[in-house]
């Protein structure tokens, strides 16, 4: 039997986290690659920075389509509740759970606020910052 990937929620909970976790592994490797511009260093630095799908790639699809009507709701697109299936609802849900585990996982650098690609680094390798101790 083939899944619909519409209803597979634990499946558009996992695609929508890993979708977000590229996002920011990206972010990290364009901000190396600017600092530190093409050399060794960098492939060294950027090596730790990427991330891999664990499920079809119908799902990706389907949870992009999902953050893309997210993001049009957010920016107030969709005129009400009718305009969105019960299916894309469920979904919707789905990426709520995916962005709090992604929060969970990536809290933001108490000096700069860009997200810890891992959150147990003592040094944020965006801005430098000391994580060891609490800021006040
Ligand atoms: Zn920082």
């Amino acid at each position: 039997m083939i899944e619909d990937v519409r209803t597979g929620m634990r499946n558009i909970e996992t695609a929508a986290f890993e979708l977000l976790e590229e996002g920011l592994a990206a972010h990290y490797r364009s901000s190396l690659a600017r600092r530190l511009g093409p050399s060794v260093n960098l492939d060294k630095a950027i090596a730790g920075f990427s991330t891999e799908r664990s499920l079809p790639e119908e799902f990706y699809g389907w949870t992009a389509h999902l953050f893309g009507l997210d993001r049009a709701r957010e920016l107030g697109a969709i005129p009400g509740p009718e305009a969105i299936q019960a299916v894309e609802l469920r979904g919707l849900e789905a990426l709520a759970q995916a962005r709090a585990r992604f929060r969970d996982r990536h809290p933001p650098c108490a000096h700069c606020g860009t997200l810890l690609f891992d959150r147990l680094v003592q040094t944020c390798e965006i801005c430098g910052g000391d994580l060891k101790k609490k800021v006040a």
